[in-house]
């Protein structure tokens, strides 16, 4: 089981990677930037219709760790607002810009009922803007838990995805969300605590 994770999107590549999860019967996990969502209510609509999962990115994508509670909080309601109002959707995952938070940020989302998503392997897609390169760095470095970064922001990280996905599911891989993938822990998911991966000893399947 792994989780992809796309973030700083939605964006027009966006589409190409939920086209390719549709026809794998697989999912994903998108951490959109909540100043964007308006300018794509239907890819929003879309990612939720395909069973993937919107995580919040924030609403402008600052460093947390530099804002004060409120103004953190008001980054991840104004989001979460903005994409239920759209898709009706609740989100329940936060993924902060530059993986950073602090006590803060996990004390407001222990409140807010929402978990922290960081990653296990960082695809590097938005420095390389390469197929290969990104499609190697998936291949290579997946294992089974792991949850992975990548930005729907470039159309080489959709071409890579294109190519990845059908590949990991004949591996035998399960692609799922953040979420689904925390359900599968032998000790649920916490509110506010940071996941970036679960190991295979810590799923628990058909409980
Ligand atoms: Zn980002």
């Amino acid at each position: 089981m792994i989780a992809l994770t796309f973030d700083d999107g939605p964006s027009e590549y966006t589409d190409r990677i939920l086209n390719v999860l549709l026809e794998y019967d697989a999912r994903a996990t998108f951490c959109v930037i909540g100043n964007k969502v308006n300018l794509f209510p239907d890819v929003l609509k879309r990612t939720v219709a395909g069973g993937n999962e919107i995580a919040c990115h924030t609403w402008s994508h600052p460093n947390l760790t530099n804002l004060s509670a409120a103004k953190v909080r008001a980054q991840i309601e104004n989001t979460n607002n903005a994409v239920k109002e759209i898709t009706g959707y609740q989100v329940k995952v936060l993924r902060p810009p530059y993986g950073k938070h602090n006590k803060t940020v996990r004390s407001i989302c222990a409140e807010m009922d929402i978990v922290i998503a960081h990653w296990e392997l960082d695809t590097r897609d938005w420095s390389s803007r390469n197929t290969n390169s990104v499609y190697n760095a998936i291949m290579k470095g997946v294992k089974n838990g792991y949850i992975i970064l990548c930005h729907d922001l470039y159309e080489t990280t959709a071409a890579a995805v294109e190519k990845a996905i059908p590949e990991l599911i004949a591996k035998g891989y399960q692609l799922v969300t953040v979420s689904e993938l925390l359900s599968f822990h032998k000790d649920g998911a916490a509110p506010g605590k940071v996941y970036n991966r679960v190991d295979p000893e810590n799923i628990v399947t058909g409980k």
